[in-house]
């Protein structure tokens, strides 16, 4: 049951918002990234504030859907107390996988965010479309490149680590 009133949908971030609102996704990919897992983060924004995150903590959890998009989602409904979040919207450090951009769907997620391509799991510009699938219960609008570079190095970064500790 909500618990939480919902924000005015019109408060939804606008494209000037979201280099702010991915640094901070940003943040939580590099913390994820100390930890030896894949550094990718996400945050959940309601009303102009970030109000829940999440960073990729598959090693961390030795779970496989441990990705940073469901830890960010499920911190949100708790924090609301409701699994809907039609009025909020989540920033990626990279593309949503199909797990990711499904559950992004059946929470009712208005609006998604991300930095670059996946090529090989992205599900919304890359592998699948997901979000532009006509036959769709829900399609969350959605909006790539910000903080592109600096994501993407962050995981060049990280690859080039972890090989060079393997040789
Ligand atoms: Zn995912």
């Amino acid at each position: 049951m909500s618990t939480t009133p919902y924000a005015d949908p019109t408060a939804l971030p606008r494209v000037a918002d979201d280099d702010a609102h991915m640094a901070a996704a940003v943040a939580e990919a590099r913390a994820a990234g100390e930890s030896d897992d894949v550094p990718i983060g996400a945050v959940v924004v309601r009303d102009g504030s970030v109000i829940a995150r999440g960073r990729n903590r598959r090693e961390a959890d030795r779970d496989p859907t441990a990705h940073a998009e469901i830890l960010a989602l499920r911190d949100a409904s708790r924090a609301l107390g409701r699994w809907r979040l039609e009025d909020c919207a989540l920033y990626v450090t990279i593309e949503p996988c199909a797990m990711c951009a499904g559950a992004a769907i059946v929470a009712r997620v208005p609006l998604v965010v991300f930095a670059g391509p996946e090529e090989k799991t992205g599900a919304v510009v890359s592998v699948l479309t997901l979000f532009d699938e006509p036959r769709a219960l829900h399609r969350p609008a959605w909006r790539m490149g910000v903080r592109r570079d600096e994501s993407e190095e962050m995981l060049r970064a990280f690859f080039a680590a972890r090989r060079r500790a393997q040789e």
